[in-house]
């Protein structure tokens, strides 16, 4: 099974991908934990030019795009590819959901470009589940922002953030492999409703 954990700044990816990832130890599954963009020593590469360019030259958005989209193809075809064919599970901190809710909602730009380069790239491979973290903009900034320094994406202001959360939402919006989890609730409630869409994923 392929799952992508989604969703906007301070949302809490990283607590809860740590409590998927000891879930799915708990249940003796087999899995491998990546991220985009990134996950290869090329495709960090492109992650690290995407978040912090080396100068202050304005990256074009087509260049944007074309980059999370090259390191998400050598990240599938090294990494993705292989363990799913072997039977492994793959655990992944976002995936194209992110592109078209960043440089989709967020930049504005076209999904109909984004859906033929998704096409080009991966083919008909989609994730079998992708959990939506979500919390209002201004309680996820706020916890980012506490968290020190801010990459390329965080220094964008809260009407950028609010179109990325609308992406995300309308994608979810009728969409069954979609878990919306409310991530402004306690931790607890939160990960009890991961728990539950980790077993429904087990027995399908
Ligand atoms: O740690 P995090 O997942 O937040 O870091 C990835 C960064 O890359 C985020 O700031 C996110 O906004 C940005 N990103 C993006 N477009 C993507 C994937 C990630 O702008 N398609
Ligand atoms: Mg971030």
């Amino acid at each position: 099974k392929f799952i992508t954990v989604e969703g906007t700044e301070g949302v809490g990816k990283t607590t809860n991908l740590e409590y998927i990832k000891s879930w799915l130890q708990r249940n003796k599954i087999d899995f491998i934990a990546t991220r985009e963009p990134g996950g290869t020593p090329l495709a960090e590469q492109l992650r690290d030019l995407l978040l912090q360019p080396r100068n202050d030259e304005t990256v074009a958005e087509n260049a944007e795009l074309l980059m999370v989209f090259a390191a998400r193809a050598q990240h599938l075809n090294q990494v993705i590819k292989p363990a799913l064919e072997s039977g492994t599970w793959v655990l992944c901190d976002r995936f194209t959901d992110a592109t078209y809710a960043y440089q989709g909602g967020g930049r504005c730009m076209d999904q109909a470009t984004i859906a033929i380069l998704e096409n080009l790239v991966q083919g008909d491979l989609r994730p079998d589940a992708v959990i939506l973290l979500d919390v209002s903009v201004q309680i996820g900034l706020a916890r980012a922002r506490g968290r020190g320094e801010l990459d390329r994406f965080e220094q964008e202001d809260v009407a950028f953030f609010e179109r990325v959360r609308a992406a995300y939402r309308s994608r979810a919006d009728g969409n069954s492999s979609y878990h919306v989890v409310d991530a402004g609730q306690e931790l607890d409630r939160v990960q009890q409703q991961l728990a539950i869409v980790l077993e429904q994923l087990g027995k399908r």
